[in-house]
């Protein structure tokens, strides 16, 4: 598995990063349904009344000018203009005065058969009459609808129309008496095109921006933006050709707002350190049991106390590894003890022994080497006549008798094997090797142990072979050994109870110190 070698830093890293990433889920999903949401909603109902007060003032202007159409058109003297043309008539009641009092741009009346009477295209601003061409093709759709509609009451049409790529108020109706019935007397129709001021009466009248667009047939609405609606009134055709766009005053609200992301930032990176410290501090004792542990392997420190340990558990945890520690450092030191020492004498065995030697050579530590090779005599004839337990008790004595030599520098007391002992004395000034192989022989003839069979007379003697190097230039304990062998050999075969001593120099013939013959011990 992925986690499965990761470091307790790295897990305390992701584990501080997971809480974050929760954290940070966990507020935007809370937001997104909380507060987002419902501001969404509430902003599109907002949106959606804006667009209604819009539409409103959009009907409002419709209806004003199908009320100014409606005054035209519900009027006998018109009826009576479309059987019998009298230019009087527009002279004295259309004239320029209906272009400007109504702000219309075309006035245009149509006998029943929807033939043109009379029309005129009047540009207000550059005070004068233009040509209505442009107009002439739309007439039969904009009188389509009102030559379907009912001849009895005055009803105008007003629609919304693109001409020339301009957007009109176009409204179209049959003119009635001046009752407002019998309307099968012509046709009337009046363009107003929508200028500035139009935005500007809507805007001023709703408070929201809006731009009057036309657009031309067959072409796709414009494609869906955020807080822009488009308004889409049917013309004649029934084709939305002019559009409104309304820029919402009311906007919908953003997911996050760069101050949110900030402030989202910081508590998450106060949550993070936070969390690392939290974890960290939850963590820290396993992290220092591990390195406890290690340290245990290097044979350097020890566990920490179940003190320092946060939770129950990891006390419990503590307490367990403490005491398994103490029985393995138990253990260890008894090995260790056991693979260095002689069980019966407790002295240091031959393994010791040689690495102390090799150490002493190796560092140079001393200029001076002593080694004492000391061998119980007739020891066979004591085990054949005491036993052997009691010949164990003899070595134990012999031990410790070895044990007190009085020596001013270094030394190994050791049991060399069988009943056979090894004395290193380790010191910077040269020994008097006699004077220590005395002692030696003096500590064990005073413990005056009982040997009825020792032909040397009733107690447990030793012989004891030394020899003295220099250190300089020894490069092999074994010479050492060698030689206090041999040393013994002598006192052996001279007759036992007795040391012979060498002074060896490492490449030089040895020299027998004192006496050529070894000492006989009285
Ligand atoms: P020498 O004076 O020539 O040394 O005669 P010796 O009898 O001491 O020498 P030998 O090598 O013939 O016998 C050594 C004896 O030491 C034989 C063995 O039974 C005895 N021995 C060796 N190790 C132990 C031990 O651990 N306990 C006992 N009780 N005896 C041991
Ligand atoms: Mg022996
Ligand atoms: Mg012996």
């Amino acid at each position: 598995m992925l986690l499965s070698n990761i470091s307790i830093r790295w897990l305390t890293a992701i584990t501080a990063t997971c809480v974050v990433v929760c954290f940070v889920v966990f507020y935007l999903t809370f937001k997104y349904f909380w507060s987002f949401e419902r501001e969404t909603q509430h902003a599109l109902l907002l949106q959606h009344e804006e667009s209604k007060r819009v539409e409103t003032v959009i009907a409002l202007e419709k209806q004003e000018m199908g009320s100014s159409m409606a005054d035209y058109a519900a009027w006998n003297d018109m009826a009576d203009y479309i059987v019998s043309p009298d230019p009087s008539f527009v002279e004295d009641s259309i004239g320029i005065h209906a272009f400007t009092s109504q702000s219309l741009d075309g006035i245009f009346i149509f006998a029943p058969d929807a033939s043109l009477v009379w029309g005129m295209q009047y540009d207000d601003e550059a005070g004068q009459q233009i040509s209505y061409d442009s107009f002439i093709p739309y007439f039969p759709v904009m009188l389509r609808e009102s030559q379907r509609s009912s001849a009895d009451m005055v009803d105008p049409k007003v629609r919304f129309v693109v001409i020339d790529q301009e957007p009109y108020l176009a409204a179209a109706s049959r003119v009635c008496d001046s009752e407002g019935f019998n309307c099968d007397k012509g046709f009337l129709i009046f363009m107003k095109k929508v200028r500035s001021q139009f935005e500007s009466v809507v805007e001023q009248a709703t408070g929201i921006d809006i731009d009057v667009l036309s657009r031309a047939p067959f072409t796709s609405l414009p494609a869906k933006q955020i807080n822009v609606t488009y308004l889409t009134p049917l013309d004649f055709q029934g084709h939305a050709s002019v559009l409104f766009k309304l820029l919402h005053q009311v906007k919908l609200p953003d997911f996050i707002r760069t101050d949110e992301v900030i402030a989202l930032i910081c508590f998450s990176l106060l949550l993070f350190f936070v969390s690392l410290l939290m974890v960290g501090y939850l963590v820290r004792p396993i992290t220092q049991a591990n390195m406890a542990l290690e340290n245990f392997k290097a044979s350097r420190g020890k566990m920490p106390d179940e003190s320092l340990f946060v939770s129950r558990e990891m006390k419990d945890f503590a307490r367990a590894i403490n005491r398994i520690i103490a029985e393995l450092e138990e253990n260890r030191n008894k090995l260790r003890w056991q693979s260095d020492h002689d069980p019966l004498t407790r002295l240091s065995n031959r393994r010791k022994l040689e690495r102390e030697l090799k150490h002493f050579i190796a560092e140079l530590k001393y200029d001076w080497l002593a080694v004492y090779l000391i061998d119980v005599d007739y020891f066979k004839l004591y085990n054949d006549y005491y036993g052997h337990l009691e010949g164990d008790e003899v070595l134990k004595s012999v031990a410790q008798a070895l044990e007190q030599i009085d020596f001013s520098g270094d030394k190994v007391v050791a049991r060399f094997g069988g009943e056979e002992f090894c004395v290193v004395l380790a010191g910077d000034r040269e020994p008097d090797t006699g004077h220590y192989a005395a002692q030696l022989c003096a500590q064990i003839r005073q413990l005056a142990i009982p040997h009825q069979r020792s032909p040397l007379g009733g107690t447990v003697t030793v012989s004891i072979g030394g020899v003295n190097a220099f250190q300089a230039g020894l490069d092999d304990y074994l010479h050492l050994f060698h030689h206090a062998d041999a040393a013994l050999y002598q006192a052996k075969h001279t007759g036992r109870n007795r040391y012979q001593v060498l002074d060896w120099q490492p490449g030089k013939q040895k020299n027998h110190i004192g006496s050529p013959l070894p000492h006989k011990l009285s």
